[in-house]
């Protein structure tokens, strides 16, 4: 299917209803997993970012209106259809970052693409009014006390730069939050963890340091998740700014390539950065049906390593990740986290830093208030 930024004609909701084996058997709705009065209270009254979420890849290719609601329409739902306006809000986000994506190899098409995600994202801005676009830490804050959710861009790979690296200062005034170096292939910046041309001996290449140096100076943050260990602990040493992995795993739990090692955890650590989890049972444990616990054990273990301030959540719903945890329905549960987090004895400070209060420092140091 081509790209295509048009206005949505079709009515997913529906489609997303008509093609629902849970439908078809006469079940509409997947049940909600259960969350504490009180504790949906203490959710709703926190700062919560989601570092990284995938739907507006969703509208590139298929023309999904993240204004509408979609429907879940089956248990550990794959790939995608996981996050919208209307479920972030009952979810209790205060803020997404949405990725910004293209096909993950080098061409000049990428920039002008880019350019085509950037314009939908204002669009949806201009023309929903539960939502704001942030560029600082204040803004996310006047987001919340207004009740609206705030909408940030993180640049998905250096190669979206088509080698120019002036294009970040325009990524940068275009509500730029982060670049991540690299996303599935080998880039101007670097090799990644996982994809065409991985290769964990290699790390920052000539423009990769000055592309680390060059986000330091606008003021955008460095994103090191799907990056080797190598380049992580490179980037770390180079940046004078916090970085984060905005949507990772623990390696220690769970030895995947796109997870990060503990040594990486401290180094992310040591610069001031956070390291945001993902939603995506496959890396978390290396099975598809895993529970949301399985979140709150990668989430303990970073702050194990670099104490409760290091640690953030980066769901990657809708990024194309095989499955969701089998006891949520989708961004709306994320309650359910809360729960899981205060149940295994993280303090209520230390789990308003895990859902919001960390990812709002970095972006106050990195962007000023
Ligand atoms: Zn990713």
């Amino acid at each position: 299917m081509r790209p295509c930024y048009k206005e949505p004609t079709a009515d997913w909701e529906e489609v997303a209803t008509r093609q629902s084996p849970a439908y078809q058997k006469g079940a509409r709705e997947l049940k909600p997993p259960p969350v504490r009065e009180e504790v949906l209270a203490f959710h709703n009254s926190q700062i919560v970012v989601d570092l990284h979420l995938d739907s507006i890849l969703q509208q590139r290719l298929f023309r999904y209106d993240i204004k509408k609601r979609h429907s879940p329409w089956m248990r550990r739902q794959p790939l995608f259809w996981h996050a919208d306006i209307p479920r972030m809000v009952e979810g209790g986000y205060t803020a997404a970052v949405c990725g910004i994506h293209y096909w993950p190899w080098e061409s000049r098409r990428a920039f002008p693409e880019v350019k085509k995600q950037l314009d939908y994202l204002e669009r949806v801005v201009e023309t929903d009014e539960r939502v704001v676009s942030a560029r600082t830490a204040e803004e996310i804050e006047a987001a919340k006390r207004e009740g609206k959710l705030a909408l940030m861009a993180g640049f998905e790979g250096a190669h979206l730069l088509s080698g120019q690296i002036e294009h970040v200062e325009e990524f940068r005034q275009r509500k730029g939050l982060y670049l991540t170096l690299a996303h599935f292939s080998r880039n101007s910046a670097t090799v990644p963890a996982l994809g065409r041309g991985a290769d964990p001996d290699q790390g920052l290449t000539p423009f990769g340091r000055e592309l680390v140096q060059t986000l330091n100076a606008v003021g955008m943050i460095a994103d090191v998740a799907h990056l080797n260990e190598r380049t992580v602990l490179e980037v770390c040493e180079l940046s004078t700014a916090p970085v984060i992995a905005s949507h990772t795993i623990a390696r220690a739990l769970h030895d995947h390539r796109r997870g990060v090692t503990d040594r990486a955890i401290e180094a992310i650590t040591a610069t001031g950065g956070v390291i945001g989890i993902m939603f995506c049972p496959s890396f978390l444990t290396g099975k598809l049906n895993t529970s949301l616990a399985a979140v709150a054990e990668h989430i303990e273990h970073v702050a194990d390593v670099g104490g409760p301030g290091c640690v953030a959540i980066g769901t990657d719903l809708d990024g194309w990740i095989s499955t969701i945890p089998n006891d949520i329905r989708d961004c709306r549960d994320l309650p359910y986290l809360t729960q899981l987090l205060l149940d295994r004895g993280f303090t209520q400070e230390q789990t308003g830093l895990v859902l919001g209060g960390n990812a709002l420092r970095v972006i106050r140091s990195v962007r000023g208030s």
